[in-house]
């Protein structure tokens, strides 16, 4: 335990490379445990194994697949406080999140950008009628002093020209005036495998691929003291004092490893986007769009920024329906399909722009909110978007730390909460029980850019920060990877060949979804670059002309996944905001 001479020690960083992560994984031992093992890497396990080693705890995380596989790679992309949440009464949330954006864009100025937001005014004969306007603007109003002025920006209201202006397609016959209002953005992976890597830099050991397939328990005591994991196909023990569950929707699979009966204390809530080319909307900030059939809303966002001030796509997202299918493989359906077309399609003026269909799609993403389920009587009968996206810490039978629910927004402050359960436990020294993350920059902070949107320097910059140094750098000794990696797409082939050697990417899906995210939002270009992305990883990886081809089989069957259930019926009921 940390700070038994008062101080916290600093561990040496960690270099990102899985060979030698799984070594030091092993170091775990009986004799010579981790003070904490952490189960899961999406956005809330990398946030508490970055919290835990800033603290000076021994810490290691494993991941069953990729980092963010999981929801992370999965949200809106939002840093945000949740207007519709203040709705729900839900005053303390936003406030947290709010302050959490704060620290988030101080913290990772190279990865969060603040992101404004118009609600668009439409006439009496549309849906949002005058009165409706006015209670937006005491919304607006509300979402500020909660929190919202933090970013710097007041919402204000704007002319229906200067409405127009950001979103030309709409009905703008119809177009009374807008609300703008001020978030944030992230890629959501990118931010995960960040503070991934940020862990590992204070020393924390980060592996991914690595399933845990049992918890152990010391029956004298009554205690989880570890857990075993499969890696590589060798099974092994990791010791450690105290065990983190933070395994998303998996979390009851955690449970049941060591708990007497199979919990069942989560919510799956589906969520799906999907993706269009951008000149079929043409928005230039994000935009929020009512559906009619349920009193919803959607929302519109701009991504890949060109040098002109246009953009490559804009996705569209998301739904929130009750989800008991397998947790493994969320799909966007046809019916997610035509709910979100229906509504996109109810935006804008024909006149315009033609109808978008589901031949227009480039890309869909499906993820699965774990919220917490409530032990209410009727909470059975409410809508999964009625559910708070609050976070809940709590210790199994056997002092196993588990951490649900949340945000992205709120990963820190989860992170946070979850390490001060685990000291206690721990009964580690006081310094080790204060906040650590507050303040701590991640890596790549301190890379601010003035490039140009649209540029390789900016885009570059808003990936890496200033690690992209790193990547010209690999440029510079090889200029065929300035080339693009996939055409169409901002993303270079230096990105690839980094993302094995620096960011532990080991599939070709790995590539094109998270380290870059080409697949989300062009998957037929993607499913076109996808032998010339395999060759360049083989020549990086060493695999044989058997594996490259076992890659690319994997990548068709993942894609042909996601096409043929946009062509399949599910019947989901969606449910109000
Ligand atoms: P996950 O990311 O799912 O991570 C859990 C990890 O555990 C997975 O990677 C999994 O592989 C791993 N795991 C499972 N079993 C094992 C095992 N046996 N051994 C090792 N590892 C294991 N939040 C926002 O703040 N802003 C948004 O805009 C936003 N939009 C959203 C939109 C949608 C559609 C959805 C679904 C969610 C959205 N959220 C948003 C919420 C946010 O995305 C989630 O709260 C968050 O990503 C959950 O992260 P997690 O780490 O808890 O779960």
């Amino acid at each position: 335990i940390p700070s038994m001479s008062g101080r916290v020690p600093k561990a040496e960083p960690r270099p990102f490379e899985r060979a030698a992560m799984l070594d030091a994984l092993r170091t775990g031992t009986t004799e010579d445990p981790f003070d904490v093992l952490v189960i899961g890497g999406g956005i809330t396990g990398v946030g508490v194994a970055l919290d835990a080693a800033a603290r000076g705890l021994r810490t290691a995380l494993v991941e069953r697949d990729d980092f963010a596989s999981g929801t992370s790679s999965k949200s809106s992309k939002m840093v945000h406080g949740g207007l519709r949440y203040l709705q729900n009464g839900d005053v303390r949330l936003v406030y947290e999140a709010l302050r959490e954006r704060r620290r988030l864009m101080r913290n990772a100025p190279h990865l969060v950008e603040i992101l404004p937001f118009m609600i668009p005014i439409l006439t009496k004969d549309g849906v949002v009628s005058k009165k409706v306007a006015k209670a937006l603007g005491s919304a607006m109003w509300m979402y500020d002093l909660t929190g919202g002025w933090r970013i710097g920006k007041l919402h204000r209201r704007v002319s229906a020209e200067e409405a127009a202006a950001h979103f030309p397609t709409t009905h703008l016959d119809k177009l009374s005036a807008g609300y703008l209002y001020f978030d944030a953005g992230a890629d959501d992976a990118r931010l995960a495998l960040t503070v991934a890597r940020t862990a590992a830099e204070r020393g924390a050991v980060v592996v991914n691929r690595c399933p845990v397939v049992d918890v152990t328990v010391d029956p004298a005591r009554n205690e989880a003291t570890g857990v075993i994991v499969e890696a590589d196909g060798e099974r092994f023990s990791v010791a450690a004092r105290c065990v983190v569950n933070a395994a998303g929707v998996w979390s009851d699979e955690i449970r049941a490893l060591d708990e007497t009966e199979h919990p069942d204390s989560i919510r799956p809530a589906k969520g799906v986007h999907i993706t269009v080319p951008w000149d079929r909307i043409r928005i230039d900030i994000a935009v929020i769009i009512p559906v009619r059939a349920d009193r919803r809303s959607l929302f519109l966002g701009p991504w890949g920024p060109r040098s002109d001030g246009t953009f490559e796509h804009v996705y569209v997202g998301t739904t929130d329906t009750d989800y008991d299918g397998p947790l493994d493989d969320p799909q966007c359906t046809a019916d997610d399909i035509d709910y979100v077309l229906t509504a996109l399609n109810q935006a804008l003026d024909p006149a315009v722009t033609e109808r978008i269909t589901p031949d227009d799609i480039t890309g869909v993403w499906a993820g699965l909110r774990p919220l917490v389920k409530q032990a209410t009587p009727d909470s059975a009968d409410s809508k999964t978007a009625d559910l708070s996206r609050r976070h809940q810490v709590a210790v199994g039978e056997h002092g196993v730390v588990r951490v649900n629910g949340g945000k992205l927004t709120t990963y820190r402050e989860m992170a946070e909460d979850t390490v001060d359960v685990v000291t206690e436990l721990l009964g580690a020294p006081r310094r080790a029980r204060r906040p650590a993350t507050r303040r701590c920059k991640l890596l790549g902070a301190d890379g601010a850019t003035t490039a140009e949107p649209g540029t390789l320097e900016h885009h570059l910059a808003h990936r890496y920060g200033s690690m992209a140094g790193e990547l010209r750098a690999l440029i510079a000794f090889r200029p065929d990877l300035a080339e693009p990696l996939v055409a169409g797409q901002p993303y270079v082939r230096a990105e690839a060949v980094y993302a094995v050697r620096h960011e532990m990417a080991t599939t070709l899906d790995d590539v094109l979804s998270r380290r870059t995210r080409a697949h989300l939002f062009d998957r037929p270009a993607s499913l076109a670059a996808a032998p010339a992305v395999a060759a360049l990883l083989a020549d990086e990886l060493g695999w044989s002309p058997d594996e490259t081809q076992r890659q690319l089989d994997a990548y068709r069957r993942l894609c042909e996944l996601e096409e043929n259930a946009g062509a399949q019926r599910a019947h989901v009921t969606h449910t109000a905001d």
